[in-house]
């Protein structure tokens, strides 16, 4: 049996960490939504041996367990004792290391499929539990809708859906490791962003006051290693973005502009000083 799961990229519209628990977790506050740049997961279970295989289009990629698609397989093939194997084949187009959340969408992507080839029956929010142990990004993905993210990323309150906007994504040449950034966090250091106000516009469908209280509390520490994240947010908004902000632990920093129009004059702008850029729209 197989089927293919598409594995949205997410951005982070809000992200705050209010203090971190004594295992060294972060406990988050943060607003998050998927757009529709997305990597294609194809699942295909096996029942003649219990081998997991993971195959991309990426060479950025790992193809064994520390792949994240391949630990979600194994993660439900072992806690429900499941005596069959999985292929597994990512069409990559989210790219990696980015603060997208590329690897996490896979990851979710596959434990939402094998929960249906599996017929494991498992709601959203086990499969957000169980999606923890992979990483703090993947229970938001099970849902991969707009929602407010709070505990160490597991508790998810879904939220109603973003007024009209469109997103320019550009992606600068580093790629950024995760841990290295957060190992940088000093707490009395941070600056944090007012993420009740933020959605509070999510709620009433502000984009403008979205715009205005839009904030990452991790941007500050990206962007003094790497001053390139600076200089997109500039140009984005020269080009006339309503916001720009950086995504996730970055480098990937994002433009929301409410008018089609306009979106597409930052994007065309953008592809002068930036390889990577995409032109993109919130999921519904
Ligand atoms: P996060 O902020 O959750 O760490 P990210 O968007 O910054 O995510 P990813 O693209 O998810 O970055 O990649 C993070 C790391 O995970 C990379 O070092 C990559 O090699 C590894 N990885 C493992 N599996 C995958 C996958 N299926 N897709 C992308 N990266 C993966």
């Amino acid at each position: 049996m197989q089927l293919i799961e598409k594995a949205p990229a997410k951005i982070n519209l809000g992200l705050d960490t209010p203090y971190h628990h004594q295992d060294g977790a972060e406990e988050w506050n943060m607003v998050m939504t998927s757009v529709d740049l997305a990597d294609y997961v194809e699942i295909q279970t096996l029942t003649k041996h219990k081998r997991i295989r993971v195959a991309s289009d990426s060479g950025f990629l790992p193809n064994d367990q520390r792949n994240l698609a391949y630990q979600a397989a194994h993660l439900l093939q072992t806690k429900f004792n499941v005596g069959e194997g999985v292929n597994i084949r990512i069409k990559k187009n989210i790219p990696v290391a980015a603060g997208l959340g590329g690897g996490s969408s896979d990851a979710a992507a596959v434990l939402r499929g094998l929960n249906q080839l599996w017929d494991l029956g498992l709601s959203w929010q086990e499969l957000a539990e169980l999606g923890l142990q992979i990483d703090s990004d993947v229970p938001y993905c099970v849902y991969g809708r707009t929602a407010h993210v709070r505990g160490r990323g597991e508790r998810i309150t879904p939220l109603s859906k973003l007024p009209a906007a469109w997103v320019v994504l550009a992606k600068p040449k580093v790629s950024v490791s995760t841990p290295s950034i957060l190992q940088q966090i000093r707490y009395d250091d941070l600056e944090h962003p007012d993420i009740d106000s933020l959605l509070k516009a999510v709620r009433d469908q502000d984009i403008e006051e979205m715009c205005a209280v839009m904030g990452n509390v991790l941007e500050p520490l990206t962007a003094h290693r790497y001053p390139e994240i600076t200089q997109l947010k500039q140009q984005m908004m020269k080009f006339g973005a309503d916001a720009a902000q950086m995504s996730g632990t970055g480098p990937t920093v994002f433009g929301l502009c409410s008018k089609q129009s306009r979106a597409q004059r930052v994007f065309n702008g953008m592809k002068g000083f930036c390889r990577e850029v995409y032109l993109v729209r919130p999921l519904p």
